[in-house]
């Protein structure tokens, strides 16, 4: 059997071509994917044909933001039924090495995760009308929400689990530097973790606006000459008790240094070059500097807060397009002046 998908062959050549589908295993569902988010990393294989040194050396299915109904289930299956709607979790860690023992699954060292040229041969992805996948990495997301708000289960976990990388916020203040989908859903989480200040800045309006609707209690544009360093947030050595980074524009964590409270935590989830920091004010002021890298037990919890739209998501999807417009779609995908998520639609 075979089954349509968005494949990349090389920068600028996405096709929408039939591949190999099975059928499902013991413990595996077949599932009719209904529409699948398009994000920066599927964005960089289609403009340059990777990022860094991760280059696609081979024909490789985009996409790891999908969700779907239930097909049909294969031996063992008892948790789903067909016609159940399902978030699908991309990230596939080995369960056996140091790290997933350790519960730490998203530093997995032989991990598949969706649509990534990281790996020779590469791991192939989502963005495909028909997908066979083990039961474990469903999660139900009930009859009320659309399955493009499901989709968005996978940005919304990598969120979570930024705002879990900066310890306990509630009550307190926080900016989110950066208002795409990642900072737009960072600013929900933010909220829903009991922040009382959310402060979100971004150079593009639109942007701003996503974040408003997301939950951010003021928006800052950072293409204005002032930008952070105004005296509110300057004075008594930084209004911010936590900075979550979400450009990956290095000078921008710089500039967030200054704002932040002594004591204070600055997580970084934006991923760019190389930056300098002036190491003087991360000591003098005893600030935490931390990563933050995808998510693993935060796709389940992401799963209900959608599900119950106890954070609403559909203010960052901008733009939804059938699969024989893939191309469409991406370019649309591509003007950050004007769209958030841009989404496939594959039934
Ligand atoms: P995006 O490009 O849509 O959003 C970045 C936003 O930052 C844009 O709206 C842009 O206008 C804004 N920006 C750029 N320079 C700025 C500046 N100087 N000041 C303020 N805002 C500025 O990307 P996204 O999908 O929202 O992802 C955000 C970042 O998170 C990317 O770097 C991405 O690679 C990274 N990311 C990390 C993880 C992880 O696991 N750590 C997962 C997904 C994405
Ligand atoms: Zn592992």
């Amino acid at each position: 059997m075979e089954t349509r998908a968005c494949v990349i062959h090389a920068e600028k050549d996405l096709r929408v071509e039939a591949v190999p589908l099975g059928a499902p295993g013991e413990g595996e569902v077949l599932v009719r994917v209904g529409a699948g988010g398009i994000c920066g990393s599927d964005l960089h294989y289609y403009q340059h044909g990777g990022f860094g040194t991760v280059r696609v050396r081979q024909p490789m299915v985009l996409g790891h933001e999908v969700a779907g109904t239930i097909e049909a289930v294969g031996a063992g299956v008892t948790a789903l039924r067909p016609g159940d709607r399902v978030a699908l979790n991309p990230s596939s860690p080995c369960g056996h090495c140091r790290f997933c023992l350790a519960g730490e699954q998203q530093h997995c060292t032989d991990m598949w995760f969706w649509g990534s040229a990281m790996r020779f041969p590469h791991s192939q992805g989502a963005f495909r009308e028909r997908i066979v996948i083990k039961a474990n990495r469903c999660e139900p997301i009930g009859e009320v929400v659309s399955l493009g708000e499901a989709a968005c289960c996978e940005p919304l976990s990598v969120a979570l689990h930024a705002v879990r990388q900066a310890g306990s916020i509630a009550g307190k203040r926080v900016l989110v530097t950066g208002a795409g989908p990642i900072g737009a859903l960072v600013v929900a989480a933010a909220r829903q973790a009991g922040a009382v200040d959310v402060v979100s800045t971004d150079l593009q309006a639109n942007a701003l606006e996503k974040a408003a609707a997301m939950g951010a209690t003021a928006t800052i544009s950072a293409a204005d000459g002032e930008g952070l360093a105004r005296a509110e947030f300057l004075a008594d050595k930084g209004w911010f008790d936590v900075a979550i980074e979400c450009t990956g524009a290095g000078p921008v964590l710089e500039s967030i240094l200054p704002v932040v409270r002594p004591r204070g935590t600055i997580v970084q989830v934006g991923m760019g070059g190389n930056t300098q920091l002036p190491l003087g004010t991360l000591v003098g002021k005893e600030l935490s500097l931390r990563g933050a890298f995808r998510f693993h037990e935060e796709f389940a919890t992401a799963a209900r807060l959608i599900k119950e739209r106890r954070i609403d998501v559909t203010p960052i999807i901008t733009g939804s397009l059938p699969l024989g417009e893939a191309v469409r779609a991406f370019e649309m995908a591509s003007d950050r002046s004007r769209h958030s998520k841009v989404q496939i639609l594959f039934e």
